[in-house]
């Protein structure tokens, strides 16, 4: 009993977060900045941001994640970060000589005021950014929104470098929001099925699953480079993935270049997976490939071979909106239900999809945006579920109310695989079914009278 003083009775809280549903700004920031090639985030702020965002990331990917600091100390705390952020590009450049430097806010300069925009044009007129280099600046205070906000605030400001050169490319941008490395990979791998050129930014396949060779390399192979950034303003058009990740730098491409954009839902499951094949097609002006069609079958086969196992079992998601408004059009697909929702993640309009979603469920659900994993606990207290879905912070509810985990979303600290094997698209889909099927069929095995004990299910 980890958590023997969450109580059952539920008073409305305002001003306390009891175990997070998210975490700062920053980290989404930091995890945005290294899906472009040859890039060294930096966070300006103290050392220990900085080592808080990097560590968070490197427990969950696995990797090392190489960043830099102003180290702001007590003058720069009154007086600003300036000089520290001039000095910083200054050392970073010669040092370690990155293509680019993203630099992020903190909670600290933010408070200050710190004009990042402006201390880089100060440091590229006195020489500190070498020609050829650039520097990304976002702004990330996180006493707003959670990592899920940095991270799209980052991925707005990559646009500042795109171009319009009256050239159209051919090719489709693509914003894939905050999803693994390898659910990057299988984004690109349909699209390209589909003979579709793209520009995916930020991309951190090559960079965050990047194979052990024995050889370090700061800046890995994989990531966005500059010149396809710059050439998103000349695509025929943007597809960004989940609104609250990819929204606002699609409708900035489209505002700053006329590069007309949809936003669409994360192709996690059937339904999603499905509007994200028929965009691209539409945009491109292709047929769907058998093989694609062949992926859809055998999750559409899968889903039914195991369907009476699925059949309204309640569920439980804690997760960032995006991820978590396809997983439960998903589960809702499977005839599942998912009854207790929460995001740490602010939005009105979560509140208001989720509950289109499971309009029709034969059970009435509880969904909270801004929400925190104590909160969850309590809904679970009232009305126990068959399964949680959470990320690795779920476990201490799992095991004190004894309910099936399906770790997924950021962070997993405790287990493996997550930056190798995908979950979106058709075969992430199977990917997803296999877990949570894993999940029920082990506790069924568990819990089963002897006589009940089956070998075949
Ligand atoms: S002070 Fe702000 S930016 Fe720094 S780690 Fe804490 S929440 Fe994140």
């Amino acid at each position: 009993m980890l958590l023997r003083h969450t109580p059952k009775e539920i008073n409305e809280r305002k001003a306390v977060t009891i175990n997070p549903a998210k975490t700062c700004q920053p980290v989404g920031a930091m995890y945005a900045a290294l899906g472009i090639h040859g890039c060294l985030p930096h966070s300006h702020g103290s050392q220990g941001c900085c080592a808080y965002h990097r560590s968070a990331l490197t427990r969950h990917y696995k990797e090392p994640i190489p960043a830099a600091t102003s180290s702001f100390t007590e003058g720069a705390s009154v007086f600003g970060g300036q000089a520290n952020l001039v000095q910083a590009f200054n050392n970073i450049f010669t040092v370690y000589n990155p293509e680019v430097i993203a630099v992020h806010t903190t909670c600290l300069s933010e408070t200050i005021g710190d004009d990042l925009p402006q201390i880089r044009k100060k440091a590229r007129k006195e020489g500190k950014i070498p020609e050829g280099k650039y520097v990304i600046c976002a702004s990330t205070p996180s006493y707003v929104g959670s990592h899920v906000t940095g991270f799209s605030n980052m991925v707005k400001a990559m646009t500042e470098f795109s171009e319009k050169t009256g050239n159209k490319t051919g090719k489709v941008n693509l914003i894939p929001g905050w999803v693994e490395p390898c659910d990057m990979e299988e984004i690109k791998r349909l699209t390209t099925m589909l003979g579709i050129s793209s520009i995916v930014f930020p991309d951190t396949s090559g960079v965050l699953n990047a194979p052990l060779t024995g050889e370090y390399k700061m800046f890995p192979d994989g990531g966005t480079t500059m010149e396809e950034l710059k050439a998103t303003g000349d695509s025929v058009g943007t597809l960004a993935l989940g609104e609250w990740c990819s929204g606002d730098a699609a409708r900035q491409l489209d505002k700053k270049h006329k590069v007309p954009c949809t936003v669409l839902d994360m192709p996690f499951g059937l339904k999603a997976t499905d509007r994200f094949i028929n965009a691209l097609r539409n945009i491109a002006g292709v047929n769907v490939p058998d093989e694609i069609c062949t992926e859809r079958g055998q999750l559409v086969d899968l889903i039914s071979d195991m369907h009476q196992y699925l059949y309204h079992k309640k569920v439980a998601i804690a997760g960032d909106p995006d991820q978590v408004i396809a997983m439960t059009e998903f589960l809702v697909s499977l005839d599942m239900c998912p009854i207790h929702i929460v995001t740490g993640t602010p939005g009105k309009k979560f509140e208001k999809r989720i509950k289109e979603i499971t309009g029709e469920m034969p059970f009435a659900g509880n969904v909270k945006a801004k929400g925190d994993l104590f909160l969850l606990h309590q809904w679970i207290k009232n009305e126990p579920v068959d399964l949680l879905i959470c990320n690795t912070y779920g476990k201490y509810i799992s095991r004190d109310e004894d309910v099936p985990l399906v770790r997924w979303g950021f962070p997993i600290l405790d287990r493996q695989g997550h930056q190798y094997f995908p979950t979106v698209g058709y075969r992430g889909g199977l990917r997803l079914l296999e877990k949570m099927l894993s999940a029920l069929l082990d506790r069924k095995d568990r819990d089963d009278q002897e006589r009940d004990f089956e070998l075949v299910l």
